[in-house]
């Protein structure tokens, strides 16, 4: 490619609306341009990535037996009402009517379109296991959209469905593409991590998020240092609790502490430590119903955990008249002792260890000292419900620290079970003739995510670094003086050279200074530049630059198309 007819409209100075590294260097690197909110043009040299890309996932979908198709972004509503979605999805469903006032949606991700062309084809247990893709544009009217290709509302992604016919054939298919999406990742050069993720309101069996550790991610994730366990905060589990041998239980008594409300104060008054105290949390579901959850004092509630053990489809925290009517007192003197109203008090397991505690006495300016569990307050359940902490112990190996990190999710595996399946009535005949339903998971990619996040984990502070696998271009050509005819010439040759032996080569034949033709190419990230000046030239060599290390070296013209083309075959093997 020439530069110079080519169209890369590089951006000098940092736009003022990214926030995120990789937001401000596509939009520099002429990779990307907003047309609305959350809406991109991809740009000739964004387009490269994600192709690239695309083709990185595309060949590991069909080297996983994945097959591909193509459905349409413009869906009927009919299916989401049979799905029982059309009710549900809530706003980020774009829905629209046609002339004729039927009712439709932009496909937000596709499982009602393939469970429909799949009850239709797939009637025999012979037909399974098969598993469809696609890559292809999402719509979601995110509330905020933001970061560029890393949250939009209309992005690219490549979404997979598998059909079996019972669930340990369906967890085989998950197997498959869990480990397809750990080689496309590993290709990539990423540095990430497979975490289990909370399956929100599918509910029932499991899921993994791939996770991108970047500073920036929205995403907070823990893993073990000893063994694999890595979960997203929002489902990791918190360490085993080994019940503490029992001191004395000490007199209850009720202490004022006046104004005190949040508890490390009443902890630094009472001169007790926090790790003595208990703090109760009331919650309420948006039905109405009402939960006192205990904990640590210095511990942290994990609502997710906290809601899903209650089963509620929505969880808030407890309006001010709410707590006064359920417990007598206002908010910042709470306990279970005395509430006026009976409603489930929940512990976590941590607290079923803990003997003669401060907590709220249910009383303005009140605590109790030595509370004991048993004697004092019942609960009805000791439930995992607190946030994990770095350095806690593994749930998993228990010798292993756990570990935090931010990540942003790029590639989620979804074991469905028969939720879509059963609602579509998507079944088979088995051996027997006998109708049964299928069994069905879903995995998603974001691909333009995934080249945002990749932009995240390399770049300095003159532009992108790619990895090779995902540059738009292998090397470049960057010829000092144009008006050089002995440059040109020499830097052509060499062009003409790589493109034979199939490397993707920029060929920088600009009238630019050569100064503006480097940072252009720096800020593009392309992984290798042969700069060809009349210098070099007279000594019959060029000088090759690793955008990766900053490594110059000088090398013969004559050698420098088959150095670079070793190069680039080596990292794309090792990608392999
Ligand atoms: P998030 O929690 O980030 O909103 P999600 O759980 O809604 O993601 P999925 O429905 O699992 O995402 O979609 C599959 C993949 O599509 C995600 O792993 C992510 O890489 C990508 N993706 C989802 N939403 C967006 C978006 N708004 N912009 C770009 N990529 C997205
Ligand atoms: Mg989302």
């Amino acid at each position: 490619m020439f530069y110079s007819r080519y169209f890369i409209p590089t951006i000098k100075e940092t736009p003022s609306d990214a926030e995120v590294i990789s937001h401000q260097l596509m939009l520099r690197a002429g990779m990307i341009r907003k047309l609305a909110s959350g809406i991109y043009n991809y740009l000739p040299l964004g387009l490269r990535s994600i192709r690239k890309f695309e083709n990185i996932v595309r060949e590991e979908m069909n080297k996983a037996d994945a097959i591909e198709m193509l459905m349409p972004s413009v869906q009927p509503a009919e299916l989401w009402q049979e799905s029982g979605r059309w009710a549900f999805y809530g706003k980020e469903l774009l829905r629209f009517r046609d002339r004729k006032e039927a009712e439709f949606c932009l496909g937000p991700t596709h499982e009602e379109v393939i469970t429909d062309m799949v009850r239709r084809e797939i009637k025999s247990y012979r037909q399974m296991p098969i598993n469809f893709y696609q890559i292809q544009s999402k719509f979601r009217d995110e509330i905020r959209p933001r970061f560029g290709l890393m949250r939009g509302r209309e992005f690219i992604m490549k979404d997979a469905y598998s059909f079996d016919v019972d669930s340990s054939a369906a967890d085989l298919s998950y197997e498959k593409m869990f480990n397809a999406y750990m080689r496309i990742f590993e290709r990539c050069g990423l540095n990430f991590r497979a975490v289990e993720a909370d399956t929100g309101s599918i509910g029932g069996s499991s899921s993994h998020e791939f996770m991108v550790l970047a500073d920036s991610g929205e995403d907070a994730i823990v893993s073990c240092d000893a063994c694999r366990y890595a979960a997203n905060i929002e489902k990791a589990e918190s360490p085993l609790f080994t019940a503490a041998s029992g001191s004395e239980l000490e007199p209850l008594l009720k202490v004022s502490t006046p104004d005190m409300k949040a508890i490390v104060d009443v902890a630094a008054f009472l001169k007790v430590a926090t790790e003595k105290t208990v703090k109760a949390l009331v919650y309420a579901s948006d039905k109405g119903d009402l939960v006192m959850a205990l904990l640590r004092g210095d511990h942290e509630l994990n609502e997710l955990k906290l809601k899903n053990h209650l089963g509620w489809d929505e969880i808030l925290m407890a309006t001010e008249e709410q707590i006064l009517a359920c417990t007598g007192s206002p908010v910042g003197f709470l306990g279970p002792i005395g509430l006026a109203k009976d409603i489930p008090v929940i512990a976590d397991r941590v607290v079923k260890g803990m003997t003669n505690v401060v907590m709220g006495a249910n009383e303005q300016d009140q605590h109790y000292t030595n509370a004991n569990l048993g004697r004092d307050f019942e609960v009805s359940g000791f439930i995992d419900i607190r946030t994990v902490e770095a350095g806690d112990a593994c749930p998993r190996c228990e010798t292993g620290k756990l570990e935090m990190w931010r990540g942003i999710e790029v590639g989620h595996v979804f074991k469905l079970g028969t939720k879509y399946s059963k609602a579509l009535n998507a079944t088979y005949l088995d051996a027997n003739g006998r109708e049964q339903v299928i069994f069905m998971g879903c995995y998603g990619i974001g691909i333009g995510r995934t080249v945002a996040a990749a932009i995240e984990q390399n770049h300095d502070e003159n532009g992108i670094i790619f990895p090779i696998p995902i540059a738009p271009f292998h090397c470049s050509v960057v010829a000092v003086n144009t008006k050089d005819a002995g440059v040109m010439a020499a830097a052509e040759e060499i062009y003409f050279c790589l493109e034979k032996l199939g490397i993707e080569v920029l060929f920088d034949d600009r009238d630019e200074r050569p100064g503006i033709k480097f940072k252009d190419n720096d800020l593009i990230g392309i992984p290798l530049r042969i700069v060809v000046g009349s210098k070099g030239l007279a000594e019959g060599n060029v000088e090759l630059k690793i955008r990766s290390t900053g490594e110059v070296k000088s090398v013969p013209l004559a050698d420098v198309a088959a150095t670079v083309k070793r190069f680039v075959d080596e990292a794309l093997a090792h990608a392999e």
